[in-house]
């Protein structure tokens, strides 16, 4: 049996505020990936901790690994602790890269407040209906949803492809238009996981297309833009893995001045999912390096979510700009 709930009953907002004051402040809003306890505290407290709002964001794999009719009261429970410890920061709960009207529909009916369609591997008419049909079912029950146009290159979860395909500026309005999504994410040169580039030693990671982003933002002014597969992947963490027994040779990812200066346009939205997997593993392999005898999940999984947080409020305060804006 299904258990229904709006996202109100979890104390959880949609995106619709959240963009417009990110979009008037020239900041960003942070989407962090989250798939258990630790990663969701980590991310919720750092977000408390700088004052930031937050969305976040589970993918379809990750709602399945959680388990769909626990993962919204995790979101209730991460929005009570904060409360509790007096923090007042507005909580969205998303759902990442949405394939289908059903997974969508099962989402917004479980109490999230925001979901993607993301219909970018279809034909646009295609793509457009599909997400018209999310945004007809969504907006009837306030929630927010997320289109994409362009395919953006590397792996993530269930999504991968191998080249990336640049959003096509001319067909923004009539998507924006046609399907009336609250947001849209857009192709620029960024990529999903932790091997963003095949770049040789000494050579610079191809910068992003800011020409494409401000002609879309000409086109559809004051409209939110998405950024996916915008992490970092902070050197620090992949030299960390690889001092302790890992194995992530020519990790590289999207340089942080560069996500500064996106944060700062029409980009309200900013996802981060490498860099959190990579700070956990990062802290877990060096304390198992460190004391392989330790067996107490809390001895590795605490400082874990220590260093989520603090590398959450690092993104919050230098990159994303969304630090003291909740
Ligand atoms: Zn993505």
């Amino acid at each position: 049996m299904e258990d229904t709930k709006h996202f109100t009953e979890l104390g959880l907002v949609n995106t619709r505020d959240m963009f417009r004051k990110a979009m008037k402040g020239g900041y960003a809003i942070p989407a962090y990936n989250f798939n258990n306890m630790e990663q969701l505290q980590g991310i919720v407290l750092g977000c408390a901790e700088s004052k930031s709002p937050v969305i976040l964001q589970v993918s379809g794999s990750a709602r399945k690994y959680a388990d769909p009719t626990f993962l919204p009261y995790m979101a209730k429970g991460a929005v009570q602790m904060i409360k509790a410890l007096g923090a007042d920061i507005p909580v969205a709960l998303h759902l990442d890269h949405g394939d289908t009207f059903d997974l969508a529909k099962s989402c917004i009916d479980s109490g999230f407040s925001s979901v993607m369609l993301d219909g970018s591997h279809h034909a646009f008419m295609e793509n457009a209906a599909l997400t018209r049909q999310v945004v007809d079912y969504a907006h009837k029950r306030e929630v927010t949803v997320e289109g994409e146009l362009g395919v953006l290159a590397g792996v993530e979860d269930e999504v991968s492809h191998d080249v990336s395909h640049y959003t096509k500026p001319q067909e923004v309005e009539a998507f924006v238009e046609k399907t009336g999504v609250d947001s849209l994410a857009i192709s620029i040169g960024t990529s999903h996981g932790a091997y963003k580039f095949k770049i040789k030693p000494g050579e610079e990671v191809p910068p992003l297309r800011f020409d494409i982003l401000e002609e879309i933002a000409q086109r559809v002014p004051g409209f939110p833009i998405v950024l996916h597969g915008a992490s970092a992947v902070v050197p620090e963490y992949v030299k960390m893995i690889n001092a302790f027994g890992g194995k992530m040779d020519d990790a590289v990812g999207i340089p942080e001045e560069q996500l500064r200066k996106a944060a700062g346009s029409a980009v309200c939205k900013i996802n981060i999912d490498s860099d959190g997997r990579l700070a956990m593993t990062a802290i877990i392999r060096k304390v198992f390096a460190e004391n392989p005898a330790e067996f107490d999940p809390r001895k590795y999984l605490g400082p874990a979510r220590e260093e989520l947080i603090k590398m959450v409020k690092y993104k919050n305060e230098h990159v994303l700009g969304s630090a003291n804006r909740a």
